[in-house]
């Protein structure tokens, strides 16, 4: 079946819902993907640092699919920040996806407090665009703050931002601020799937009763009512799974509808708390990782 698509700001198309593997082990990497990709998931969302880019490289090689119909994504790490450091992290991961172009490259995070390396990294994508090499630039978890500070210093307005986007977690004045500059929202943990660095408070938002309830009526999973709340809401999705039914369940969300009133209810279990690490702490030397060459 073909999924429906979202428009980037630029014109290009994404499907409306992708697949990701954080977390993923780089060896169960090729196999997850490939399961992804027999199912009928068309875009894959990856990262410099998940260190698995190179498996969803083997896995696109032996899909048989034409390169222009699977949507690639992946992310710069911030030890990889800088013009020249960052045209360099291009190379790297093309080599290891084993493809000429990518159709989305996003900064991974900002760095607040050397936020002139974040815009130099910015440029370096900015002209990775310009020379073709890049379908589309973006950025993740960049707070209104960020962006503004982005807008501010760059001339190509980002097409994605990629924030933590789940019942739990909503962040509003974020998808207000994307919403304002046209830039697409792209949920991670679209399921509430991981619990991060810190106790968010909370248990998975798959074993919430209100979901459970609408899941019950629409005869559908807690997790497919949930894809389908962001997609209803204008959000692209990426759910994770090594495992092949819930690859296929994720993906199953196409062939039913919630009612404005079961949008609202998903909306009231915002708790506020973030599961991710806060934006504004993420420096260099915390997160330190060398990303490999090619
Ligand atoms: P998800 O919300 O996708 O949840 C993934 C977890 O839920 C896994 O433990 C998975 O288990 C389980 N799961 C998947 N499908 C189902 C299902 N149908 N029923 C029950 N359990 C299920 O969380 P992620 O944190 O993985 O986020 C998704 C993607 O977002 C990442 O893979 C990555 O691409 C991106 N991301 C980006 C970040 C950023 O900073 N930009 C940060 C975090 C994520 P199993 O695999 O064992 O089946």
């Amino acid at each position: 079946m073909s999924i429906p698509t979202l428009t980037l700001n630029n014109g290009v198309e994404i499907p409306a819902l992708g697949f990701g593997v954080f977390q993923t082990p780089p060896d169960e990497t090729r196999e997850a993907v490939a399961v992804a990709l027999q199912t009928g998931y068309r875009h894959i969302d990856t990262a410099a640092a998940y260190l698995n880019e190179r498996g969803v490289g083997e896995a696109l090689a032996q899909a048989g699919l034409a390169r222009d119909e699977v949507f690639l994504e992946t992310k710069v790490w911030v030890t990889d920040y800088g013009y020249d450091e960052t045209l360099h992290a291009f190379d790297k991961a093309a080599g290891k996806l084993g493809v000429d172009q990518i159709d989305l490259l996003i900064l991974h995070q900002a760095l607040p407090g050397e936020f002139d390396l974040t815009i130099d990294a910015y440029r370096a994508l900015e002209k990775l665009y310009e020379d073709g090499k890049l379908r589309a630039i973006g950025v993740s978890n960049f707070m209104p703050e960020h962006l503004r500070r982005l807008l501010d210093a760059t001339s190509v307005v980002p097409a994605i931002n990629q924030i933590e986007v789940h019942p739990y977690f909503k962040q509003p004045e974020a998808l207000a601020a994307n919403a304002e500059h046209g830039i697409i929202s792209q949920a991670w943990s679209p399921i509430g799937g991981i619990t991060f660095y810190r106790d968010s408070g909370h248990t998975s938002a798959l074993e919430n009763p209100v979901i459970g309830d609408i899941a019950g009526r629409v005869g559908k999973s807690p997790a497919q009512v949930m894809l389908r709340w962001h997609l209803q809401q204008g959000r692209q999705a990426i759910p994770k799974s090594v495992t092949p039914s819930r690859i296929a369940e994720n993906f199953d969300i196409f062939d039913f509808e919630l009612t404005d009133d079961d949008l609202a209810a998903i909306d009231a279990l915002d708790t506020g708390k973030r599961g991710g690490p806060e934006p504004d702490v993420i420096t260099r030397e915390r997160f330190a990782l060398t990303i490999p060459e090619a």
